[in-house]
């Protein structure tokens, strides 16, 4: 069987220029990835507090050891397959993000407690603690736990302050589970455009948070960790000064839908830059006001709008899916501008998910070809 190691040492041999790339392909810029990650361990760093980026993002055990190389204390995971992966390629001070629930993944989550350094795992429910409890002795392990908490949006998290406090019971009598503290993340405030009003909904939110600290506190269990945040709200969540560490995951891509939002509050530059890009190639070109390119609905994620152009057509033109291979660009005059085979780089609509719709990631550092990396945690919903 090919690994994806085997794979990059193959192809790594192949550096070139990225106009030549193969397309559609998934395309990073090494130096501003780099920034990012800088931008945002210096911002933490600043504030004494602690960067647990979401891996969710990027899938990639490179990616993950920069961000830790940069002062990360590990990084989250979404999925017990995801930290499968990553810890395979050494990356340490995991926390799984979503609750473990499945009988499988509860046995899988305990095996990996025995050999993954610093690993943590949110639990929101008192018979999951115990399912996992029972799996932990039987392989012998322990595992570090963390009581995810709804912001209210009823997707995963124990739903009042009493949940919280009875699922804390449950874990610090149960003999394998280590209770370290709370994880509260406010996904639908993330992408509110305006800085105010998202700063507004996180206000109120954060309130609401303290109060389940405060009855944890009251009941013995004051949380050690306080984690939640990403990139919509970091500025915000920082400024409150309630997290002991934030989960921010696509500010070291930036996509379309975080360009859209004002991520500071000064509608000034955004303060992360975009390094990563779909680069496609137009395919068709029989019609003055639309191009066709080789770029679909497998090639971009669908989720979160569509994709804008970065270079190599008009940055107002208009795509459009097309199907499952392909999208059109409109713009006046387009189909003269542009001839069967030349390059257009995308910004993508909504990063994650278009991530796991590739193996690799191909490095460019200006327009050269620098090495390739592999979507370590690709496809690894379970
Ligand atoms: N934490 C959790 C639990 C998430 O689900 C996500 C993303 O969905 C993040 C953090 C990172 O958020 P973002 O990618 O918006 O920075
Ligand atoms: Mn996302």
């Amino acid at each position: 069987m090919t690994t994806d190691r085997d794979l990059h040492a193959h192809l790594i041999g192949q550096q070139g220029s990225r106009a030549d790339l193969n397309t559609p392909v998934l395309v990073l810029d090494v130096e501003v990835l780099d920034r990012n990650i800088s931008a945002m361990a210096a911002l933490i760093a600043a504030k004494g507090i602690a960067l647990r980026p979401h891996a969710k993002t990027h899938k990639s055990v490179d990616i993950a050891l920069r961000q830790i190389a940069a002062g990360a204390v590990g990084v989250c995971c979404a999925k017990i397959g995801e930290a499968e992966a990553l810890n395979e390629g050494g990356v340490k001070g995991i926390l799984i993000t979503s609750p473990v629930a499945a009988p499988r993944a509860i046995q899988r989550l305990a095996a990996l407690a025995g050999e993954a350094e610093g690993l943590m795992a949110v639990i929101d429910h008192p018979d999951v603690a115990a399912r996992i409890d029972a799996a932990l002795g039987a392989a012998n392990a322990r595992l570090d736990v963390i009581i995810d908490i709804d912001p209210g949006i009823a997707r995963t998290g124990v739903a009042s302050a009493e949940a919280a406090v009875a699922l804390a019971k449950v874990i610090s009598a149960s003999p394998n589970l280590e209770y370290r503290g709370v994880q509260f993340y406010c996904g639908s405030q993330q992408h509110i455009e305006s800085y105010a009003d998202r700063r507004a909904a996180i206000v109120e939110r954060t309130a609401y948070l303290q109060s389940v600290i405060a009855a944890l506190a009251d009941a013995g269990f004051a949380p050690a960790i306080v984690t939640g945040s990403g990139t919509g709200t970091h500025r915000i969540d920082l400024d409150l000064a309630v997290f002991t560490e934030l989960q921010a995951g696509s500010y070291v891509f930036m996509d379309k839908q975080y360009l859209d939002c004002d991520l500071t509050g000064d509608d000034g530059e955004p303060p992360f830059e975009v390094s990563l890009c779909v680069d496609a190639r137009v395919v068709s070109a029989n019609h003055d006001g639309l191009v066709t390119i080789d770029a679909g609905y497998k090639s971009l994620s669908t989720d979160g709008g569509v994709a804008v152009v970065q270079r190599g057509a008009p940055e107002t033109a208009f795509f459009a899916f097309m199907g499952d291979e392909h999208a059109a660009l409109f713009a006046p005059g387009i189909g003269a501008q542009l001839a069967p085979g030349d390059p257009v780089s995308l910004t993508v609509p909504h990063c994650d998910p278009t991530v796991n719709l590739y193996d690799s990631y191909h490095l460019v550092q200006d327009d050269t070809l620098t090495d390739i990396w592999p979507v370590s945690a690709r496809g690894r919903a379970r």
